[in-house]
């Protein structure tokens, strides 16, 4: 029976079909920001950060809040986070004094407490290495110098690893006014989790979930990985057995990239368990095949989510946004990133707080923002970017919509991007008219490779630059 969703049984086929996929199994950036990360400079401080940003914070418009906590007290092998693994518990107190004087910094430069928090989300790390004091008292720290609210339309979400929280914490959480929640489960079978160094069973996540569920958060995330050592399709199958019974609304399937020579927690992976280039295209079908026959909706880019969850209903009304997150609503504009290694999204800028704790603190004893890398936009930049988030959010692009913005000529300006196009388009990847560039269902899990037409420095890049990305499959 065909898939009630368009495009469905177009991006099964298309999985399954493994020249297509080698042909365009190339590095290529993720797409959480453009520019990325790769093109954020040195040299960009917090003053950097406020001269860019000036002018456009007397506003009461709605602002997000993102919070790094960096802290484990185990590790994970294939982990390429920004994490300190301590069993000091004593850390947070310095950490929490020096988040409280980042929010103290920035509430006296950029006086953004008028404007309402829509978006407010704990990232790690693990943010539930807190205990319940810290949490609360990071709460309402931030509520001191941010505008927090209850409305009920707010997004407050927090990653979980499940093995370091009980009923009683997640109750908590909802009582501090998280209404999302993202679980990091990447794999059930034992001898994987075993060989990542991540044990944690199906029946602990399961009463999780169902507690979850009773105390009516909004939605429910699942954080999985594909391409971990000791998964095979048979091994894969099993965990999708139960992440389909157990049915949350949201689910991300990455790809893990082994990157051993960056991540050091990486070179105690065995290169030997690791699933082959080939096994890794067939699991990314199955894991396709069989959530879509589930049910779930394919958004973009590893994220699969329930049709009447608030990301899908936003991408068929082009609400749908990317930030460093992934997919989001788009319900604030300015995104502030509070912690070590944060980054901050204002209009027409991207600031990196220092990735490293000490130079962290550094700044912040030295009264100074910890911003370490940025960029300011160039207008070709902001419109190149318009482009990508559409591309990414919608699956096609409005080119009259966007002449008319931009005051350009779009077929001309980007004569060379178009041509990078021509060879999907000829694989059935695209469509290209005078008015819109659509991609086919073919094309959905090439999203990424579609946008790497559009991006200048990935251009750059391809004639002889260096800059590492991930695969794109
Ligand atoms: S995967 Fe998450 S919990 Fe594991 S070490 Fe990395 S940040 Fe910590």
């Amino acid at each position: 029976m065909a898939n009630p969703v368009p495009g469905t049984d177009e991006m099964a086929s298309a999985l399954h079909d493994c020249a297509l996929l080698r042909k365009y199994d190339v590095s290529g950036p993720r797409y959480t920001s453009y520019p990325t990360a790769a093109q954020f400079a040195g040299g960009f401080d917090g003053s950097a950060f406020l001269n860019a940003v000036y002018g456009g914070v007397e506003t009461i418009a709605p602002l997000s809040l993102y919070i790094h906590l960096p802290f484990c007290e185990n590790i994970c092998y294939y982990c390429a986070c920004n994490k300190v693994v301590t069993r000091d518990r004593a850390v947070v107190r310095q950490y929490l004094d020096h988040l409280h004087k980042e929010m103290a910094l920035l509430h006296l430069q950029l006086k953004m407490h008028h404007r309402p928090v829509t978006q407010l989300h704990w990232g790690g790390g693990t943010p539930t290495f807190l205990d319940a004091a810290e949490m609360t008292e990071l709460m309402h720290m931030t509520a001191q110098h941010f505008s927090l609210t209850r409305d009920s339309n707010r997004d407050y979400a927090i990653e979980i690893d499940p093995r370091t929280v009980d009923r009683v914490k997640i109750d908590l959480l909802r009582g501090l006014g998280f209404n999302r929640i993202s679980l990091g489960i990447q794999d059930f079978d034992a001898d994987v989790q075993h060989a990542i160094n991540r044990i944690q069973s199906v029946d602990m996540v399961r009463d999780l979930v169902e507690y979850i569920r009773a105390r009516s958060f909004h939605s429910l995330n699942f954080d999985l990985i594909y391409g971990l050592p000791k998964q095979d399709e048979h091994t894969l199958a099993k965990t999708l057995d139960v992440v389909i019974a157990l049915s949350p609304d949201r689910i991300s399937y990455y790809n893990y990239a082994h990157l051993p020579e960056r991540f050091l927690s990486q070179r105690a992976i065995d290169r030997l368990t690791l699933p082959t280039a080939e096994q890794k295209i067939r699991m990314l079908a199955l894991i396709t095949d069989r959530l879509t026959a589930a049910g779930y909706v394919y958004i973009g880019m590893d994220h699969f989510v329930k049709p009447d969850d608030s990301l899908a209903l936003a991408q068929r009304d082009g609400r749908l946004a990317r930030n460093f997150q992934g997919y989001t609503i788009a319900k604030a504009q300015d995104l502030v990133g509070l912690g070590v290694s944060s980054i901050s999204s204002f209009d027409r800028v991207y600031a990196q707080n220092a990735t490293d704790l000490e130079a962290y603190y550094a700044a912040l004893d030295d009264n100074h923002l910890p911003v370490a890398k940025g960029v300011v936009l160039t207008e070709e930049d902001v419109l190149r970017r318009a482009i990508i988030q559409e591309i990414l959010c919608q699956r096609s692009l409005d080119i009259v919509a966007l002449q008319h913005k931009y005051a350009i000529d779009f077929h001309s300006h980007f004569a060379a991007s178009l041509a990078a196009l021509r060879d999907m388009e000829a694989d059935g990847l695209l469509q290209v008219t005078p008015e819109a560039i659509t991609v086919t269902g073919k094309g959905y899990p090439f999203l990424r490779n579609i946008c790497m037409a559009f991006d200048e420095y990935v251009q750059a890049h391809l004639q002889g630059q260096k800059i590492r990305y991930s695969k794109t499959l």
